[in-house]
C-alpha cells in the first residue's frame, strides 16, 4: 500500500539517509505530519497541532481549504500543462487579477515557479533596465538559494560566502534593539546614501522585504522606504520589493509595501499565492517589463493548475475579507504577546510586527542562552500543541505567521499555552539548536 504512514522514527532515519546532510530541523523531536485542516495539522498518532507558522506564510488561506483545492483538482482534471507558446486563460486571469491589487502602475506579471526564481528575474530586469551591475541590500535579509539571490541574502546562515556575485553592498538594516526606530531608520539611510554616492552609477537596484521574515520579523519604522525610494530614484536605481512572505494579506495589507505608501518599481511574490502549490511572479511597470527584451518563459511558470488555485486564493482573500481578518486578529495576537513580554521581562526582549506577522525576541544570559531557550519553548510548545517558528540572526525570534483564517479561541489558547511555558522555561537544560 503506497499510502502506509509509516513510523516518526522510520521517516526520520531515511530522512538522515538520503536527504543531503545540511536539512535541518527546529526540533529535537520532529512531528510527522500528514494530514492538514485549515488551521490544523495532523500527525501519525492524529494528534492535533494548531499552526502558527503556515509553512513559513505560505497556507494563508488554510491547510487543504476546500473553496482552493476543488478548483485546483478541476483544473488538473481539465488541462494540467502546456507552455506559454499556447493560450490558456487561467494564467491571464491571474495577470489581470493581479494588476487589480497591485499598486500603482505595476500591471506586468511574468510568471516562475518559486520565489527565489522571482527574485532573480527581478535582479536580472533591474540590471537590464538600468545597464547597471550593482545591488544594494540589507543586512539580515533573505531572498533565496539561487547564485544571485543568494549574493543579496544577508544572513549568514543562508549564505555560503564563497563563489558569490560579489557586486552586491549591504548596509545595516533600520532596526537595532538598542535604538530607537527612528535612529535606526536614519542610520541605514545614511548607509544608503554613502553607497549610492560612493557607487551611484553603478547601482541597478536596492532589494528588500518591506518586513523581514527570516531575519526576526523586522520591520523599520514608517517613513523608512519611503526615503530610501527617493534617494534610489535620484541615482536611477531601482527598489525591488521582496514582498514573498508579506504579500497577500498578511500584513493587514494586500502588500506591505502599502502601509508606507510606496510603490517599488518591482515586486515578487511567491508562498502564499498559491497556497502551497508552487507560484512565484514579478511584476513591474510597462517601461521596467520592457527591459526584459529577450525570448523568455518558464516551464512552470503559470501553469494551469497553478494560476487556478492562485485565482481561488484571491477569490478567497476578498470574499473572506482576510486581509482585515489579519489586521484584527493580529492586533488580538500582539496585545497578548506584549502583556506576555510585560510579566516576563527577563525573558522576552522585544515584540514586533504587524498583522499575523509577529515576532517575540528572547534573550537569556547571553546569545547562546537567548537560542537555547527559544529552542525549549519551540519543543515545549509542539508538545502543547502548537507550531511556532523561529528566525531572526541569532535564532531567539519565535515567529507568529499563522494562516489567516486562525480563529480568536486558537489565539487565546496558544497565549495561555506559552503563558505556561515561559512560566518555567530556563536556558539551563536545552540542547544546541539550529
Ligand atoms: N524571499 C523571501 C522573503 C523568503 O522568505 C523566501 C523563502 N523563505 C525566498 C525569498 C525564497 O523563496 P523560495 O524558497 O520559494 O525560493
Amino acid at each position: 500500500n503506497e499510502n502506509r504512514i509509516i513510523g516518526r522514527e522510520a521517516v526520520a532515519a531515511k530522512r538522515r539517509h538520503y536527504f543531503y546532510p545540511c536539512t535541518q530541523h527546529f526540533y529535537r523531536d520532529s512531528p510527522q505530519l500528514v494530514r492538514g485542516s485549515m488551521q490544523y495539522v495532523y500527525d501519525e498518532n492524529d494528534k492535533e497541532y494548531t499552526d502558527f507558522f503556515a509553512g513559513v506564510s505560505v497556507v494563508a488561506c488554510g491547510h487543504c481549504n476546500p473553496a482552493i483545492t476543488a478548483r485546483t483538482i478541476h483544473q488538473l482534471q481539465q488541462l494540467q500543462h502546456t507552455t506559454t507558446v499556447y493560450l490558456t486563460q487561467p494564467n491571464v486571469d491571474l495577470a489581470e487579477r493581479l494588476a487589480e491589487v497591485l499598486p500603482g502602475d505595476l500591471r506586468r506579471t511574468f510568471f516562475v515557479g518559486s520565489g527565489s526564481e522571482a527574485n532573480e528575474g527581478a535582479l536580472l530586469l533591474a540590471r537590464l533596465h538600468t545597464g547597471r551591475k550593482g545591488f544594494i541590500a540589507l543586512e539580515s535579509g533573505l531572498h533565496g538559494r539561487t547564485n544571485l539571490t543568494m549574493s543579496v541574502t544577508g544572513l549568514p546562515m543562508w549564505r555560503t560566502d564563497k563563489y558569490l556575485d560579489e557586486d552586491v553592498t549591504f548596509i545595516r538594516r533600520p532596526y537595532d534593539l538598542d535604538l530607537t526606530p527612528e535612529q535606526a531608520a536614519e542610520r541605514s539611510l545614511d548607509d544608503l546614501k554613502r553607497v549610492l554616492e560612493e557607487k551611484g552609477g553603478g547601482i541597478a537596484a536596492m532589494i528588500a522585504e518591506p518586513i523581514q521574515g527570516n531575519g526576526g520579523i523586522i520591520m523599520p519604522e514608517p517613513s523608512y522606504f519611503r526615503s530610501a525610494k527617493a534617494l534610489l530614484k535620484q541615482y536611477g536605481a531601482l527598489l525591488i520589493a521582496d514582498e514573498i512572505q508579506t504579500g497577500f494579506g498578511r500584513t493587514g495589507t494586500m502588500f506591505a509595501m502599502e502601509q508606507y505608501g510606496v510603490v517599488p518599481d518591482i515586486i515578487t511574490m511567491a508562498k502564499a499565492l498559491g497556497n502551497g502549490v508552487p507560484i512565484a511572479a514579478f511584476a513591474a511597470g510597462d517601461e521596467v517589463a520592457r527591459s526584459l527584451n529577450t525570448p523568455s518563459a518558464s516551464t512552470f511558470g503559470g501553469n494551469p493548475v497553478s494560476a487556478a488555485t492562485a485565482l481561488a486564493v484571491l477569490d478567497y482573500i476578498q470574499s473572506e475579507r482576510l486581509t482585515e481578518r489579519a489586521r484584527r486578529l493580529g492586533a488580538r495576537l500582539k496585545e497578548g504577546l506584549e502583556d506576555l513580554s510585560r510579566r516576563y521581562p527577563e525573558r522576552i526582549a522585544d515584540v514586533r510586527g504587524t498583522g499575523l506577522m509577529l515576532g517575540m525576541e528572547l534573550r537569556g544570559g547571553n546569545a547562546s542562552d537567548a537560542a537555547a531557550l527559544t529552542d525549549l519553548v519551540l519543543e515545549e510548545m509542539k508538545d502543547r500543541g502548537y507550531l511556532i517558528g523561529k528566525n531572526g540572526v541569532g535564532r531567539n525570534v519565535l515567529a507568529f505567521q499563522p494562516p489567516l483564517v486562525i480563529m480568536e479561541a486558537d489565539i487565546d489558547g496558544m497565549l495561555e499555552a506559552l503563558d505556561g511555558t515561559l512560566a518555567h522555561s530556563s536556558a539551563g537544560a536545552a540542547p544546541p539548536g539550529m
